[in-house]
């Protein structure tokens, strides 16, 4: 009982090894991925989380193969098997096995990857408020696409790590797009503000939540419109969202304190709501 993964519908331990040479995942990045958040055994928001998958795969025109269902009672197996009850599951699916050559290949199988591992809420750090800084936004064009080749991604979360920063919120020319692996909000005057949806962010299911159910229900109006650095620095309150990030204050922006330097009431509110949210749907958080 632990981590395990699942090959094409097949339980395997995660040293086996699976990968082939010419897989395009591994040669390319060619694949997209998505990571669902296990709570109390069950899958929190899983219908929007394979929702975005099929958006993903429409956008590399990957065939979709696996249903809802078959995604589904997949994640059911693994939870299962491994007895892991706060968990996160990984799910990858490249185009496959073809001669290298950038072109798709004529006929295609998709191959399904996933895993599962442990995971918990860093509840002391939600406390406490974390620091980001801000790097220079180098992705590709199409951020909405959750796309295995991550490199921007991975750049910038590493500027972060070097810099003792919990994450890097990536800056497009002078606009704050998000987060290397979430998304960026700030609140200024009771008002929730945050990058519109567009190619140039990934459409986050936290962020979905925040802005289709947490807000509202909190009487929080929401604008999603491009702002810049310095709007930024105005802000009374920026959290980031995220599957495994959940909410999480920011405290510390580039070496400035955020607001009095403690999380503040609204996103206090916002975390408190969330973890409702998802005892609710998974029966305890
Ligand atoms: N943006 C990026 C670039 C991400 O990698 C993630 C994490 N999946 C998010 C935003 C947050 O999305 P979600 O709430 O769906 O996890």
């Amino acid at each position: 009982m632990g981590p395990i993964g699942l090959v094409d519908g097949r339980i395997i331990d995660l040293s086996e090894k699976i990968v082939e040479m010419e897989d395009r995942g591994y040669q390319f990045g060619d694949g997209v991925y998505e990571v669902t958040r296990i709570y109390n055994g069950r899958p929190f928001a899983l219908r929007p989380h394979i929702d975005r998958l099929y958006h993903s795969l429409r956008g590399l025109r990957i065939p979709g193969v696996y249903t809802f269902d078959e995604l589904a009672a997949f994640h059911e197996r693994l939870i299962k098997e491994s007895g892991l009850t706060s968990a996160a599951v990984y799910l990858q699916i490249t185009r496959g096995v073809a001669p290298r050559y950038h072109g798709f290949p004529e006929t295609t199988v998709p191959r399904l990857t996933m895993s599962i591992r442990p995971a918990k809420t860093n509840t002391e750090l939600q406390a406490s408020g974390a620091k980001a800084i801000y790097v220079p936004d180098e992705r590709w064009l199409r951020c909405d696409i959750k796309s295995i080749n991550l490199l921007g991604n991975i750049l910038a979360k590493q500027a972060g790590k070097e810099a003792g920063a919990f994450e890097a919120v990536q800056v497009r020319g002078r606009i704050v797009t998000e987060g290397s692996s979430s998304n960026f909000f700030l609140v200024k005057d009771g008002v929730l503000w945050t990058h519109p949806v567009n190619n140039l962010i990934l459409s986050g299911i936290t962020r979905t939540l925040v802005i289709e159910k947490l807000a509202p229900q909190l009487g929080l109006p929401v604008i999603e419109k491009e702002f810049d650095r310095s709007f930024a620095f105005k802000a009374d309150e920026i959290f980031l969202t995220g599957t495994t990030t959940e909410i999480m204050p920011l405290v510390l922006m580039d070496g400035d304190r955020v607001g009095d330097g403690k999380p503040g009431p609204v996103t206090r509110k916002l975390v408190a709501a969330y973890d409702e949210l998802v005892a609710q749907e998974c029966g305890s958080k």
